[in-house]
């Protein structure tokens, strides 16, 4: 079910790897549990408060990659408060850099508009063809599986 896609670079033989995973909270929510998307995880996160997917995006001026979590699950089980969800998260992941969006309401994919949580530069995605986060020279080829 995960599709993930396999780049390198033409240059520096760097590799990277998409990701297709989703996070849950554990029912006390001291923990973030994140894996790949398969039944057993599915099932794992309609349980949980709170849930959702991840991407990952690439800040070149942090030079870093950045999750970003979307929240599409945190009707039922919590009173967390928006705010409370993302500090919470920030917190368990420790990471500056990630963004926590509401999925419905806060996010527009067409605008590609996700901002690195630290520097505040609009993050990229990467794709065939992108410039090597690397070496800054190399494009990123398919690879085949
Ligand atoms: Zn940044
Ligand atoms: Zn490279």
């Amino acid at each position: 079910m995960a599709l993930t896609e396999k780049y390198k670079c033409n240059n520096c033989g760097f590799e990277y790897e998409t990701k297709d995973d989703i996070f849950y909270f554990n029912r006390y929510l001291t923990e973030i549990i994140e894996e790949p998307v398969n039944k057993k995880s599915f099932d794992e996160a309609g349980k949980s408060p709170i849930s959702g997917r991840i991407d990952e995006g690439y800040c070149r001026k942090c030079k870093k990659f950045v999750k970003i979590y979307l929240i599409s699950n945190n009707d039922n089980y919590t009173s967390l408060k928006n705010e409370e969800i993302r500090e919470k998260i920030v917190e368990l992941n420790g990471d500056k850099n990630i963004r926590v969006y509401f999925f419905q309401n806060e996010r527009n994919r067409k605008n590609n508009g996700d901002l690195c949580g630290k520097c505040e530069k609009v993050l990229e995605w990467l794709y065939p063809e992108s410039l090597c986060p690397e070496c800054g020279e190399g494009k990123l080829m398919l690879k085949k599986h």
